[in-house]
């Protein structure tokens, strides 16, 4: 390999050892470079030490229509406070076998394509694509403002084929979903209107509207 692709600035905290293009597939292989500067992958501490080396197949954003691999040499670190523990790696979330780039443009996917296509797209398994959607949903709603409902709507949707049934309850000025929950009794929805009750002044329970008469 030519001295000049050691220097590839794409992973901080490593260098490029072996780079292989084939049709298909481009393989670097990562061998860490700042050794002085190890860190707990899940607190944050500087390592006391270093406990094993473990070997690791990630996939980066696809190159030049190829598809990405890296192989990896990452070391389980000594922490005062966790133990043994991997090591923080800025480009990398623990655990992962995706990037962060790659999480981060598959999450843009799904944004504005259904999970299948962006699972084809990028070559993923579905249930893969579907957790980086789940995880940005969620952010997306932990960043929404509270609600302030002045009047709700609920209605009900079937589960398994029709078999069960689940209510969901929404804002009925914004559409915006505030709850969802199995069953469509009175006594399915009650935990949900007892905890709007307790965030509303006295006599200022929102208004609701059913769309079928629950039981
Ligand atoms: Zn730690």
């Amino acid at each position: 390999m030519q001295e000049d692709k050691c220097c590839l600035p794409f992973w901080q905290g490593f260098r490029v050892t072996d780079l292989q293009v084939g049709e298909q597939v481009v393989r670097v292989q990562l061998h860490p470079s700042d050794l002085a500067q190890l860190r707990c992958g899940r607190c944050g501490q500087a390592a006391q030490g270093l406990h094993e080396r473990v070997q690791r197949h990630i996939r980066d954003l696809p190159m030049l229509g190829r598809t990405v691999w890296l192989d990896v040499e990452l070391r389980r670190v000594c922490c005062v406070s966790c133990g043994a523990c991997m090591q923080q790696v800025s480009w990398l979330d623990r655990h992962a076998r995706l990037t962060q780039r790659l999480a981060q443009a598959v999450a843009l996917g799904c944004a504005k394509l259904p999970v299948k296509h962006v699972a084809e797209f990028f070559g993923l398994h579905w249930s893969t694509v579907r957790e980086i959607d789940r995880r940005r949903l969620q952010a997306l709603i932990a960043g929404l403002p509270e609600s302030e409902p002045r009047r709700l709507v609920m209605d009900e949707f079937a589960l398994y084929k029709g078999h069960r049934y689940a209510s969901v309850v929404l804002d009925a000025d914004t559409r915006r979903v505030l709850w969802i929950g199995q069953g469509r009794s009175r006594a399915a929805v009650r935990p949900f209107l007892c905890a709007q009750h307790g965030r509303t002044p006295a006599g200022a329970s929102p208004a609701v509207s059913w769309s079928q008469r629950t039981k």
